[in-house]
């Protein structure tokens, strides 16, 4: 208990599993928590002092690690540092690692998926300093924030920082959008809005986020003088949240991590930015609502590649498509030339199959978590890679050249494995038997020493059967006796004198003789021994295979590449997709535009035939800019919205996209505000929701985005709602000028195409039948005639007395609407004014007042006359 204490004192946060003999053992609120968590029996470790305890086996140990690091919990793995049998004190026992869920690495990680450690840090850009100068109190200080995430289990590294008014929430956005399991902050940071939707907040000491010990700290990780290379210098914020990273999975695994040896820093707009609204909204990588089918996600639809790493580049290019047009016509070629070639592609493909995970078999392997089986496995993938180069060499497009350099076939690693290891290797080293013969003579001779001993002890059996008389006497072996011979208690009488008495079970007895304890010393050490040279053979393939890590990793990369360049291959060809043309202005000119997603499920369920529509749209020249998209519930506006931000997004990964044609000028962004989403239950109202994220798209977006605005203002009145519906349209007009869709249900809206030149009306196609109203699902020209939404209703099955008098209603209201919306085109043409028939009212007075006749009493009595209507 001394030594628990000892080990729980050092991590007093994580859950402490305490080896003892074959299980792992956990006491007082440990064992409270697990054995709930668990569902494990509780028991009591001293009957007196009723200290609570539990515990699992140690061979089945990983499963419930797995469980725990779920829910967010830390561990912490005590180990016996001592064979028990080598010593009669108490074994020495020591911590040997830390698990968290972000530095997990169990096998049971989805595999597409990366699992991301996430560091965050802010601090104050000059703030100290220009306070002071000007003496003024001081405003917000503009603050700088570093963030940085590491994946553990494949060695991928990344930081990045943000600077100006949004630094916080673009941060924040970063972390929650890699899907980081576990965020590190400064011991004495307040943890930005945001973060909490992460369970699992680690604190690390603040000593740790400075420059003088992060920055050597990355330095020495990364093998580098400087972090100049790495386009760090002049951003200590991120490069001292990937020290803080690199320091606690050091502290942590207890180990020096060297799979880790590259660093990406993002510099902003290397890439097209999405923000985790527009990730969400656009069912990216996870369906809207929990539990939906995952069908339903972009990257479902797309993920053709053959390997772990390639469909981990799949997902990463989705959320982070690229802006750098050489980059993606590189890739437009690439995929092209394989997309028409059936052969060359499939053979490609095919050169992918059986190639594991290297990147996380690296991992394992660097942080001695690997067994000999993984190391055969990793080398059986490395046997492919020369296939995998061949096939890409048949291709001529100078990005496959490019990728085929890159892969490095890394032949010497993969002999040294085959060589080194048996075909089927043990589980663990322990076992034995893991090492091929003719590597080690002296393990060759302690092999043959235990294998002719065996005999020895087959050949000791038929003799005592023999003289003994006794056809069932055995010769048998167990870890607990050794060697023995066991005679039923039937044929007791028959045994010799020189047998001496071992042990008495219930049926039989069991005896030992010089002679076979003899062999049973010379086996025993013999496989002790052969097991320790195994393990030192072992270590050194194991550091053989470290030392080529770097180059393991740039094919493991080269490989995700040209498994997604291939799988971009694939789905052009058997899915009529089309290559874009780029263009330096600001257009998106679609023919025929489907949504990758919706037409390929309703190829899947056989519901229909999508139908693909035109979009037009130019932030430059006479527009139109923004379209504005009106008609009746379900009549498929939004994902005529959606189509177009798939086109973008899919064309600037570098795919090709489902359309007859499309003229894209890149986008720097793709901002979404996208029906009530479930925001709501976290506690803000739909309506406020809606317009921070309308004011971060005001404030934010630039001529070169895309804006989707989806049904706003439905959260407030009706007049409210339409007031700041118009009020944004035109700024977004006047103002930003970029390319937008905006789907409404105010039909006053309309009005504006009339006077602002680069607004569009489009209404979706409806056909109205004796029976009620079918959609089209086409987008034509032209405004909405009527709202239609009591035609829907009637869809829907309200009883008729409910419709009639909804209709009623209607007919009145809408003649009252009429008179009420008055557009004020002169002096000022841009200025569009909404008035309540109330204010109207007043409004006419005043006009038709004679002021110079007024008295001013009577003036005083008009004013207080017309407050009371007010
Ligand atoms: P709205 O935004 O106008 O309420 P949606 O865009 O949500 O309508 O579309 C309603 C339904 O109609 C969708 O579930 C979709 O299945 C179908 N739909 C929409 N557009 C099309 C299309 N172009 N071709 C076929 N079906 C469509």
């Amino acid at each position: 208990m001394r030594q628990w204490t000892a080990a729980k004192r050092e991590n007093p946060d994580a859950l402490l599993f305490f080896r003892m003999g074959d299980f792992y053992e956990l006491f007082y609120d440990d064992a409270v928590v697990a054995s709930r968590e668990l569902q494990l029996t509780l028991t009591a470790r001293d009957r007196e002092r009723q200290v609570p305890m539990c515990g699992v086996p140690y061979h089945s140990v990983e499963s419930y690690l797995t469980r725990l690091l779920r829910r967010g919990f830390r561990i912490a793995i005590c180990e016996q540092m001592e064979d028990p049998k080598l010593t009669k004190k108490i074994v020495r026992r020591e911590v040997i690692k830390v698990l968290s869920p972000g530095t997990a690495l169990d096998s049971a990680l989805g595999q597409e998926q990366n699992n991301f450690l996430g560091a965050y840090f802010e601090t104050a850009r000059d703030g100290k300093e220009s306070a002071a100068k000007n003496g003024r109190a001081a405003s917000p200080a503009p603050v700088v924030c570093g963030i940085a995430l590491l994946d553990v289990s494949t060695g991928e590294f990344r930081t990045a920082e943000f600077t100006g008014p949004n630094a916080k929430a673009q941060a924040v956005d970063a972390i929650l959008m890699a899907g980081a399991s576990e965020v590190l902050l400064p011991t004495s940071a307040e943890p930005p809005v945001g973060l909490e939707r992460i369970a699992t907040k680690t604190r690390v000491d603040d000593w740790v986020w400075t420059h003088d010990f992060a920055v050597p700290l990355v330095e020495r990780q990364l093998k580098v003088r400087s972090l100049e290379g790495f386009g760090l210098v002049g951003h200590d914020a991120a490069a001292i949240a990937a020290g803080a990273v690199l320091h606690y999975v050091r502290a942590t695994q207890k180990n020096e991590a060297l799979h880790i040896d590259s660093l990406r820093f993002q510099e902003h707009l290397t890439a097209l930015e999405l923000d985790q609204v527009t990730v969400r909204n656009l069912e990216l990588i996870e369906p809207l609502f929990q539990g939906q089918d995952d069908r339903a996600t972009l990257f479902r639809t797309l993920d053709a590649c053959c390997t772990p790493m390639g469909k981990r580049m799949l997902r990463a290019t989705i959320l982070r498509p690229l802006v750098d047009a050489m980059a993606i016509e590189a890739r437009y070629e690439a995929v092209g030339e394989a997309a028409g070639d059936l052969l060359r592609r499939e053979e490609l493909r095919r050169a992918f199959e059986g190639l594991m995970d290297l990147e996380r078999l690296l991992a394992r392997l660097s942080l001695d978590s690997a067994g000999p089986r993984d190391v055969r496995a990793l080398g059986a993938s490395l046997a492919r890679l020369p296939g995998v180069r061949a096939a890409i060499e048949t291709m001529e497009a100078p990005l496959w050249s490019e990728i085929a350099k890159r892969l490095d076939t890394l032949e010497g690693v993969t002999a040294r494995i085959a060589t080194t290891l048996v075909a089927e290797p043990p589980l663990t080293m322990a076992d034995g038997g893991a090492i091929a013969a003719g590597i080690d003579s002296e393990l060759d001779d302690l092999r043959s020493i235990s294998t002719t001993g065996k005999q020895s002890i087959a050949a000791i059996e038929d003799r005592e059967r023999q003289r003994t008389g006794i056809g069932s006497l055995k010769v048998r072996y167990n870890s607990v006796f050794g060697y023995y011979i066991e005679i039923t208690k039937s044929n007791l009488a028959l045994a010799p004198a020189d047998y001496e008495r071992k042990q008495t079970l219930v049926n039989a007895e069991r005896f030992t003789t010089p002679e076979l304890k003899e062999y049973e010393t010379k086996i025993l050490t013999a496989h002790d021994r052969s097991i320790e040279i195994e393990k030192r053979i072992f270590a050194d393939l194991r550091r053989f295979v470290l030392d080529a890590a770097t180059r393991i990793r740039r094919s493991s990369a080269a490989v995700a590449e040209a498994d997604l360049l291939a799988c971009f291959a694939h789905l052009a060809a058997g899915r009529r997709y089309a290559r874009p043309k780029l263009s330096d202005e600001p257009v998106l000119e679609a023919v025929a535009a489907r949504h990758p997603v919706i037409e390929q499920w309703m190829e899947e369920t056989r519901e229909g035939r999508f139908i693909a529509n035109d979009i037009f749209l130019s932030a430059g020249g006479d527009g139109p800019s923004l379209l504005l998209i009106t008609g009746p519930n379900m009549g498929g506006k939004s994902t005529y919205l959606r189509t177009a931000a798939m086109l973008v997004l899919m064309a600037q990964m570098g795919s090709f996209v489902p359309a007859d044609s499309l003229r894209l000028g890149l986008a720097d962004r793709i901002y979404t505000r996208i029906g009530a989403s479930d925001n709501v239950a976290r506690g803000r109202s739909t309506f406020m929701v809606e317009m921070t994220e309308t004011a971060t798209i005001l404030n934010t977006a630039s001529r070169r985005s895309l804006i989707l605005l989806d049904e706003m203002g439905r959260g407030t009145a009706t007049f409210d709602g339409l007031s700041l519906a118009w009020a944004t349209v035109e700024y977004l007009h006047a103002e930003t000028g970029a390319r937008t869709l905006f789907a409404t249900h105010y039909h006053e809206l309309t009005m504006l195409a009339e006077k602002l030149t680069k607004v569009r009306n489009l209404r979706v196609g409806v056909k109205e039948a004796a029976s009620g109203i079918v959609f089209l699902h086409t987008i034509e020209p032209g405004p909405a005639s009527k709202s239609y939404g009591i035609e829907v209703a009637k869809l829907a099955g309200l009883p008729p007395a409910v419709i009639e008098r909804a209709r009623r209603i209607l007919k009145q209201h809408e003649k009252q609407e009429r008179q009420s919306v008055q557009v004020e085109t002169d002096p000022e043409p841009m200025q569009l004014t909404i008035f309540t028939p109330l204010s109207q009212r007043i409004v006419d007075r005043i006009e038709t007042l004679e002021v110079n006749s007024l008295t001013p009493l009577q003036a005083l009595n008009l004013l207080e006359e017309l407050q009371q209507e007010l």
